[in-house]
């Protein structure tokens, strides 16, 4: 209790400087100074935890909006931002790569920034951002042309601006940047276009680049502007010259743990999705495995250097990406892990100290792919769900139809899940579908679509797709799991107050029980929800903020998903909610 008062003191005194500079221990002590959200994930463990009460179990039903903010123009679609909050400003990103500055107490604008985007950006699935980054007297974000921007936290102006990749070869930018010792750090999207995934780490002040991490094995990286040492081995799991356009897009940024120092990013899906045309895939051997995509990878952030990997899907055929966000946290024997929900349909927990495979269980129904996880980590695979080998079609155009679950879209996508310390418990925003899938012909052409697969999308029920679980790391049972009829692809939040909050595309933003998963409250905000909950306090109120407005992937591939979100309206707003006066000040 005293800790979390000590916290909410320093909060309140944070609030109060004017605009201060946000150093490295702002940011290492972000989850408890509950007076700001400096970083993505509030913390950079990702746990996106927050221990205020003064929002709980028993008033949070009486909570109601404080102010909107619209996002304006004809530029709406997908909102997908975590808003940051810093000395009474809040600082959003939005779709189409804007970012806001707002009075966090009235709700008004103080500036705003459009990247004015050139004509012929590639991103796949959406003009969508993830967030920002402060650090100093600056905040950075990425631009769907392949930059990164630095701008004046007071004024909005430019302060340096660099490009991480090119464009028009289908490389983009939609993640929240991550912060460490000084470092901005960024990886890069198009894993649908033959790119090649990389981190890249660079002089927060001055921009200029400190190392680059490709991470598709036979590629070199760079230190200080030379070369430094290479990727993996050369051919040793990539065949051939495919790894030269192997995918692996590191599009959904990293996690930091101070206690191993060790930054962990994901990789995506190899290029192509056709498997067959990347190696034997002996499943016994290395052969064909496809190093480093679909993998968690641990690299030193001074260097770069790659410490760990753990791939969860090798020689990956489903566009099972293995990007999803790594949660630093320590289980209930006091040992310090990972926690990663793939898309392939596992909960995989990993040793914090070198990546070493602990568990996996699966948190969907009916995965397909894989009869399971074997004692290293490597999928079962079920080779009857393979998509078929184009090239022994009778006309060699089209393989073998398969129907996988989870669907490419993932049991869990982008969306991030939460771990509350308090009840040992991870909420997972997750998908019930599968998918018919097939593999084609295809070559590599430089800005184009590399996938050399088809699919069709398809519920598995008919009541629902989305599920809302609390998953225990410890054991994978899921303790409780809410449904809903869209699928879910907002992030989750979870408080000291014992609440769990996320939104629905149906517009809702919802709090539950964090124990029992009971819906304590719901607003419907006008557009539906894909964006992630932050909580803070502020003149001694507890504020909770979500950004509106439908988009993202799931409108774009929706197979026969479509007929649950086709009615769904567009939007772009910010919304803030907190207890009436007073409630707030009878605490
Ligand atoms: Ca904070
Ligand atoms: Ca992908």
């Amino acid at each position: 209790m005293k800790k979390l008062l000590v916290a909410a003191f320093t909060g309140m005194l944070l609030s109060t400087s004017a605009l201060a500079d946000v150093t490295s221990a702002d940011i290492a002590n972000d989850t408890a100074t509950t007076g700001d959200v400096l970083t993505n994930g509030m913390g950079q463990h990702l746990q996106r935890y927050s221990p205020l009460d003064i929002i709980n179990k028993e008033n949070v039903k009486h909570i109601v909006p404080a102010w909107a903010f619209s996002l304006g123009g004809e530029k709406q679609r997908g909102q997908e931002t975590q808003p940051l909050v810093h000395d009474g400003v809040m600082y959003v990103t939005g779709s189409y790569s804007r970012m806001y500055a707002i009075n966090v107490r009235t709700g008004e604008e103080i500036w705003q920034y459009d990247a004015r985007l050139p004509e012929g950006i590639l991103p796949c699935c959406d003009v969508v951002n993830r967030g920002a980054a402060i650090y100093g007297n600056k905040i950075y974000f990425g631009t769907l042309d392949a930059r990164i921007v630095a701008l004046d936290l007071k004024t909005g102006d430019v302060v340096w601006r660099k490009k991480i990749a090119n464009y028009k070869a289908g490389y983009s930018y939609t993640a929240a940047p991550l912060i460490v010792n000084g470092l901005v750090i960024t990886g890069n999207s198009g894993g649908e276009f033959g790119i090649v995934g990389e981190v890249q780490a660079r002089d927060a002040n001055t921009g200029e680049t400190v190392w680059t991490r490709p991470v598709i094995e036979g590629h070199m990286g760079t230190l200080n502007g030379k070369e430094s040492t290479m990727t993996g081995t050369l051919n040793a799991t990539w065949p051939g010259d495919l790894w030269k356009t192997g995918g692996g897009a590191t599009w959904l940024g990293g996690s930091y743990d101070a206690d191993t120092d060790t930054i962990v990013f994901g990789a995506g899906n190899p290029a192509p999705w056709n498997s067959w045309l990347r190696g034997a895939g002996n499943p016994k051997g290395n052969e064909g495995d496809n190093l480093y995509a679909a993998s968690r990878i641990g690299m030193d952030p001074a260097t770069g250097e790659i410490k760990w990997h753990f791939q969860t899907t090798p020689r990956e055929g489903w566009d099972y990406d293995g990007v999803n966000e790594v949660v630093a946290y320590t289980d209930r024997s006091g040992n310090k892990r990972w926690a990663t929900a793939d898309r392939n349909g596992y909960f995989y927990v990993l040793n914090r100290e070198d990546g070493k495979f602990v568990s996996a269980t699966p948190f969907v129904k009916n995965i397909t792919w894989a009869k399971g996880i074997d004692d290293t980590g490597r999928p079962i695979f079920n080779d009857a769900v393979r998509p078929g080998d184009p090239s022994k079609a009778i006309d060699g155009k089209k393989g073998e139809t398969t129907f996988a679950v989870p669907s490419f879209l993932g049991g869990k996508n982008w969306m991030p899940m939460a771990h509350s310390p308090k009840t040992g418990l991870f909420y997972v925003p997750s998908n019930e579908w599968g998918m018919d899938i097939w593999n084609e012909p295809v070559t590599y052409k430089k800005g184009a679509a590399y996938l050399g697969s088809g699919f069709t999308i398809k519920p598995l029920f008919d009541d629902y797709i989305g599920s809302l679980k609390a998953i225990d790391p410890d054991t994978g049972e899921i303790k409780w799991e809410v449904k809903n009829n869209a699928p879910l692809w907002a992030g989750v939040m979870t408080t000291g107050g014992g609440l769990v909050f996320t939104g629905t595309p149906e517009g809702h933003v919802k709090a539950f029980d964090d124990e029992t998963g009971e819906e304590l409250w719901s607003f419907q905000t006008g557009s539906g929800i894909v964006g992630q909950p932050i909580t803070w306090e502020m003149d001694g109120e507890q504020f909770i903020a979500v950004s509106s407005g439908w988009g993202g992937a799931v409108p774009l591939w929706g197979g026969e998903v479509a007929k649950k979100v086709n009615y769904l309206n567009q939007g772009g707003s910010i919304w803030v909610f907190k207890l009436p006066k007073q409630l707030a000040s009878a605490k």
